[in-house]
């Protein structure tokens, strides 16, 4: 198969909000007047953001997913997709399944993929997205305000235990079978919460995705707006395994696990009756879990006894 059938079959499908999509030097598209285009990159490597061993399906899946979830945490629209891979050679079942995920997740969040590039190299894919934002009503890091509320959606650390239970770093015992496949599903097909990130718009002032872990990427919005936070760990929803795994590993694994793709913002506390309306209209889970305070770059953890709780590692960063 010739690299432009390959194209062809598995990437060329119709493209909504493009005027001109794969198969010319470049694609054309229109961006909607008063609005500013977001624009983001992700690359996903093998055996590094996904083991060489996940379904296909998944891969694809994941690789545009987690690039939506950065136009969520912007509080943009997902419009386009670019596409770039390197492929070791060329297996037709892998491709078949990689991008029936990848244009299930297109399809899901009304992303239309409008170019890229495939060549022959050790297995990479890097997606670029990008949507558009109303002008001025961005999410940014750098806006979060002393005194908001500190908000999480969903619930943390389900894709690091669905990680940790397929590399077998768990005890048998450690979660249910149901458990088991939801946490791996977490880690497999995260869900971008572009719907909130949209919602948030006239609400928010700040938010990140979460991928990197809970207090490494709220780290990034108290460094951009200059600002500390006190969270409590009672309020921060994680899977209620406390019996069955040692607290302290939950606690890591919940507060610095990476790829939960959950949106965590900082709203005013006027803001909270709006933020609990969006609750009920999202049929989402969205949970205040802290506060931000003067103190620069204090970011502290409190126990239910009011212990500041150490943990060894704030997160996962691909240089440490
Ligand atoms: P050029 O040589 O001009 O860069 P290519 O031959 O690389 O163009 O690509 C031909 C067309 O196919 C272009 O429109 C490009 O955007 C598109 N394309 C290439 N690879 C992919 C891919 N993996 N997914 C989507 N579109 C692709
Ligand atoms: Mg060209």
């Amino acid at each position: 198969m010739s690299e432009f059938n390959l194209i062809a079959k598995y990437f060329t499908r119709a493209c909504a909000n493009t005027d001109l999509g794969v198969g010319d030097d470049a694609a054309l598209i229109q961006i909607s007047t008063g609005h500013q285009l977001a624009i983001s990159a992700d690359m996903l490597v093998a055996d590094t953001h996904f083991l060489s061993n996940c379904p296909a399906y998944f891969v694809g899946w994941k690789s545009l997913a987690v690039n939506i979830s950065d136009m969520a945490a912007m509080g943009a629209t997902p419009k386009w997709a670019t596409l770039a891979i390197a492929l070791p050679n060329i297996e037709e079942a892998w491709l078949s399944e990689f991008s029936r995920g990848f244009f299930a997740c297109a399809d899901a969040f009304g992303v239309s993929l409008i170019g890229g590039d495939t060549t022959r190299g050790p297995l990479n894919i890097s997606v670029q997205i990008m949507g558009e934002v109303p002008l001025g009503k961005a999410l940014r890091r750098d806006g979060a305000k002393a005194g908001d509320e500190i908000w999480i959606s969903g619930t943390l650390g389900d894709a690091a235990l669905g990680l940790a239970q397929l590399q077998n770093k768990l005890e048998e015992s450690a979660l249910s079978t149901s458990e088991k496949q939801s946490c791996i599903d977490a880690l497999q097909a995260p869900q971008p919460r572009v719907a909130l990130g949209i919602a948030l718009r006239n609400i928010a002032n700040s938010a990140i995705d979460v991928s990197d872990g809970l207090l490494a990427d709220l780290g990034h919005i108290l460094e951009h707006s200059k600002l500390g936070a006190n969270l409590y760990w009672e309020h921060i929803p994680h899977v209620n395994l406390s019996e069955k795994l040692d607290l302290a590993k939950l606690q890591s694994l919940t507060l610095a696990g990476g790829d939960d793709y959950e949106l965590c913002f900082t709203a005013p506390a006027s803001k909270h009756d709006a933020i609990l309306a969006i609750v009920k209209n999202l049929n989402l889970k969205l949970t205040h879990i802290g506060v931000t305070t003067k103190e620069v770059s204090q970011l502290n953890v409190y126990d239910k006894k009011h212990q500041l709780i150490e943990l060894k590692s704030k997160g996962y960063d691909h240089f440490d």
